[in-house]
């Protein structure tokens, strides 16, 4: 209702940030940091940077706003473009992971904490900026805690500039003390009751319990939008889905009103993202079907109902695979009490959980372990090496990450070649540092020149950096499977992106051929772009571009190289056990394996995913002798594997064989 009626100043002037403003702008004069506490919805992101702007710090370097999610990034920019008046990308921009968007007029640059963390290392003293807000630092994402300590140099070199940190409550006064004990300015806060639901017996199906509490919502309370929080991408897919068609039901027998059904997740394409903010025609209500992005990033008026599942994604080292992985937690109370809050932004509002009291109480932690405390920190440990920190365990972190962490991190960038023995940095470490990849993709560019293929993983390494392009609308799932499998590489998921890539290539980069072959267009356009910024970087690091003309055994040698350290070997059918700790692993439906006719002894896989079972997600089958030669620590070659290479050539007449007598 507001947000139509009032013009942006009043909507400006009504935030409870503009009620303090000057008090806010005064304290931030007196002091180089500023930890700054606020409701979400107070304007603290959308509002602090323009006042600084306003304030005259833009005229010697930008105001920077980090942010740990994506999302929030590029939607927050939109936003305050539009109050400004200006375009995106010109005074107001955003930069994130290979999308560069603004320009030599910004003034206001929001940016996700990854991208400010690699300015770092071209600019330690970030002469660009006159001011950072590091914003939603409660979050406690891997390269937040990094820029804290960072960061706090800076401001010890730069007297002229500023720092803001934001946070929800909890954690305020431990980030003063971080930076010695600077001032913490709270921003008056305005917030209606929540109500508080909990279920009486444990879910079984979270899923279906969340479609069945929106329906009864939706038909049975009085107005107002209702925020579903879900775990991922699949599950919001699902809900939506559902949600809908019951819906339609219901209005073909005549008894619900219409019911406008919002899906919100960083793959999400950016015009469809923008939608959960706009009104919804006529009036229906909405129901934003989210991940965690809506728990304090991104702030959504009119919420009233709350549905939560309880549980979040959360990426996590798992040392028994030497990885990280994504993997689906419960939350933790402070994150369950912010979803809740979400419902009292407009008005009174209820949120249903979809556990037990004694779940909350005595199953979930407090507060959700740092990102730094939990994860590989391959990337991390390879950009404070460039930076010159010498020693890991003497940087300033907040939170140290356990030593075994950090061990282990340097173990796997060792196994790449990225460190010696002493733990210093290669000469192949610091041209790693220069590819915003994890350090495998990064170590594979640089090494496919010696392989002969520094072309085609260039292409590779793009489409594995890009959402997956694969289209499969419901309901025509055969016929999507179907042309799917007609780019099959037999030997190599890896391969089958490359050779879509190729063939899109060779039809003129066309949309419409994307459509007839089931092919998100916009994922291989990403691809495409993506591919050209990492050449640019090949370029300057003087990497030259060869190509083995898509000699497939040329291409997969390459791909074993870069992924020895992650192979598998076949124990049944489909089954796998990791090659070096005996862990099982899956092939996965979908993979273009299975189009062999037979599974291959070893594979080499790009990621682990864990749902029911552990998947191997994008694998390419490999000769045991390449792991031997390219990783001599973890692979001898046995008498019984000169002799599966002697079965394995066996097979393969057997295979030509059988195709034979198949035509
Ligand atoms: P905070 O950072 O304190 O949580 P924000 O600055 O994000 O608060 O939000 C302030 C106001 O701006 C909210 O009322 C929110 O609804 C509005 N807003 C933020 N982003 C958008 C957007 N993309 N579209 C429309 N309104 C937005
Ligand atoms: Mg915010």
């Amino acid at each position: 209702e507001f947000a139509k009626t009032k013009t942006i100043k009043e909507q400006r002037e009504f935030l409870p940030v503009y009620g303090c403003r000057e008090d806010l702008m005064h304290v931030i004069r007196e002091n180089q940091i500023v930890v700054v506490v606020g409701e979400t919805g107070s304007g603290k992101t959308t509002q602090m940077t323009q006042y600084m702007h306003e304030e005259g710090y833009s005229t010697f370097g930008m105001v920077g706003c980090t942010q740990p999610r994506r999302v929030a990034a590029m939607s927050v920019a939109k936003r305050v473009s539009e109050e400004m008046g200006c375009e995106l990308g010109k005074e107001v921009g955003y930069a994130i992971r290979f999308e560069d968007c603004t320009g030599p007029d910004t003034i206001i640059k929001y940016m996700t904490d990854g991208v400010l963390l690699r300015e770092t290392l071209r600019e330690p003293d970030l002469n660009m900026y006159s001011c950072i807000i590091m914003d939603e630092a409660h979050e406690r994402s891997l390269h937040t805690d990094v820029l804290f300590g960072i960061l706090k140099k800076v401001v010890a070199r730069r007297r002229d500039f500023k720092l803001i940190v934001t946070s929800a409550t909890l954690n305020a006064e431990k980030f003063s003390n971080f930076f010695g004990s600077v001032p913490v300015f709270h921003i008056p806060g305005r917030t209606f009751p929540v109500d508080i639901l909990y279920s009486k017996t444990p879910v079984e199906d979270y899923v279906e319990a969340a479609v069945k509490q929106a329906l009864t919502v939706h038909l049975s309370s009085g107005p107002g939008d209702i925020l579903i929080f879900m775990t991922g991408q699949e599950e919001i897919e699902t809900v939506t889905y559902t949600l809908e068609e019951r819906v339609e039901q219901l209005m073909s027998e005549g008894t619900c009103p219409p019911l406008n059904v919002l899906p919100i997740y960083s793959q999400l394409p950016s015009d469809l993202q923008a939608k959960i903010f706009q009104d919804a025609e006529d009036g229906n209500r909405k129901c934003i079907v989210s991940t965690n992005i809506a728990e304090t990033s991104l702030t959504l008026d009119g919420v009233m109902y709350v549905i939560d599942s309880g549980y979040c994604k959360l990426s996590v080292f798992n040392p028994r695979m030497g990885m990280n992985a994504l993997q689906v937690f419960p939350c933790a109370q402070a994150a369950v009490n912010q979803r809740s809050g979400r419902a009292g932004r407009t008005g009174p509002g209820t949120c249903y959980r979809l556990y037990t009291e004694m779940a909350f109480k005595h199953e979930m932690l407090v507060s959700t372990v740092p990102e730094i405390q939990r994860t590989n920190l391959g990337n991390v440990v390879l950009l404070l090496k460039s930076l010159n920190v010498d020693n890991l365990l003497d940087f300033d972190f907040m939170d140290p990450p356990p030593q075994e962490n950090i061990l282990n991190s340097m173990y796997s960038l060792w196994i790449l070649g990225a460190l010696d023995n002493t733990g210093g940095l290669t000469k192949l470490g610091s041209k790693m540092v220069e590819f915003p990849v994890d350090p495998p993709l990064a170590q594979m560019l640089i090494k496919a020149e010696e392989t002969g293929c520094s072309n085609e993983m260039l292409t590779v390494v793009a489409m594995l950096s890009v959402p997956s392009v694969w289209f499969r609308p419901k309901d025509r799932e055969e016929e999507s499977d179907a042309a799917r499998e007609k780019f099959f590489v037999p030997e190599s998921d890896h391969l089958t992106l490359l050779n879509v890539y190729q063939q899109w290539k060779n039809n003129g980069y066309r949309n419409d051929w994307c459509n007839k072959h089931f092919i998100q267009g916009k994922g291989l356009k990403k691809g495409r772009e993506v591919r050209a910024q990492l050449m640019d970087i090949m370029k300057q690091q003087k990497i030259p571009l060869v190509s083995c003309g898509q000699d497939w055994d040329v291409c997969r040698r390459s791909i074993a190289a870069a992924y020895f350290h992650q192979a598998a070997r076949l124990k049944g059918v489909g089954e796998y056990v990791n090659a070096r700790n005996g862990m099982p692993c899956h092939l996965h439906p979908s993979s273009a394996l299975y189009g062999l006719g037979y599974t291959p002894d070893y594979v080499v896989y790009h990621e682990l995913i864990m749902t029911s079972k552990e998947y191997m997600q994008c694998v390419t089958a490999v000769e045991p002798h390449w792991l031997a030669e390219f990783g001599p620590m973890f692979f001898t070659l046995k008498e019984s594997h000169s002799s599966m290479l002697k079965s394995k050539a066996k097979r393969k007449e057997d295979k030509a064989k059988m195709e034979a007598e198949m035509q």
